[in-house]
């Protein structure tokens, strides 16, 4: 344990994990996640973490493909079980409404390049014989929806990140955070005889959030390759940079 870090990610759960893991992808070094008592001991730990890439906002649509994407990634990666089970599933639709905005999903859905497709009643009763079919109009097959294992995930990002030179503390809690002119003091509990600092830059979180996949735009009117959430307002706000 170090008394200076570049960055500090406060916090064990999936969220901690995959932003120290994808700081590291990103070459950044000196970093470290601190946790008050084991990785997942949050909410992390309770969640179903079924997961789905339909959206109604394509941006975390898009955001959503890449994270499914990843886990098989980070599984490969890290040698950790993410417990992935992915058969895909349905929404269904049994008002005029909702079925014009699962079709107009769809449309969004083959733009930015996300495998699914539209299901007649008969298709989904079906596929899963449990559905009622009255009144059923039609639905949208999601290709990559499915659960992981959180406790499992969390620990590949973890093991993944450490492999890429990010130390993980566990049974620290920060007690206390306060700014200085180079960044933050960061006060924890299991450093009795001397406290613990470390300093945190001011644009770590700008770090965090600009850890976004390179892309192509799957529009027939951009094919450009972007390595930041641009939104183009040509084809959907997809995170691409449009020629147009
Ligand atoms: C019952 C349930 C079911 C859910 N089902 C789903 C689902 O199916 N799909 C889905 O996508 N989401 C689901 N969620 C939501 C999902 O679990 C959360 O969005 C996600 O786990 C949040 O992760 P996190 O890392 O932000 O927070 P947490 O997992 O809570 O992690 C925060 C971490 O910070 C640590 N910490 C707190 N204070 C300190 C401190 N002072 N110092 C050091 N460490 C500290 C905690 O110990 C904890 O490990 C579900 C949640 C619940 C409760």
């Amino acid at each position: 344990m170090k008394s200076h870090y570049r960055v500090v990610v406060i916090g064990g759960g999936i969220v901690g994990a995959s932003v120290l893991y994808h700081l590291t992808r990103k070459g950044w070094g000196d970093i470290a996640l601190i946790e008050r008592t084991e990785l997942t001991a949050g909410s992390t730990w309770h969640a179903a973490a079924g997961f789905h890439a339909i959206n109604d906002d394509p941006h975390i649509a898009a955001l959503q493909a890449y994270t499914i994407k990843l886990y098989q990634e980070i599984e490969a990666e890290s040698g950790q079980n993410v417990g992935l089970h992915m058969p895909g599933g349905y929404s269904i639709a049994t008002t005029p409404e909702r079925w014009e905005w699962l079709q107009s999903e769809f449309a969004i859905y083959e733009t930015i390049g996300i495998e699914a497709r539209l299901a007649t009643p008969e298709e989904i009763v079906t596929e899963c014989p449990i559905v009622d079919p009255r009144g059923l109009l039609g639905g949208l097959f999601d290709a990559h929806e499915g659960a992981v294992g959180p406790h499992g995930t969390t620990h590949a990002f973890a093991i993944a990140a450490r492999r890429r030179g990010a130390d993980v503390i566990l049974r620290n809690r920060v007690t206390g955070l306060k700014p200085h002119a180079d960044g933050w003091l960061v006060e924890t509990e299991q450093e009795r005889s001397s406290r613990s600092t470390w300093s945190m830059p001011a644009d770590s979180g700008h770090a965090a959030s600009d850890a976004w996949p390179a892309s192509t735009c799957r529009s027939r009117r951009c094919s450009t390759t972007t390595s930041s959430p641009r939104t183009c307002r040509s084809c959907w706000h997809v995170p691409t940079r449009c020629r147009a």
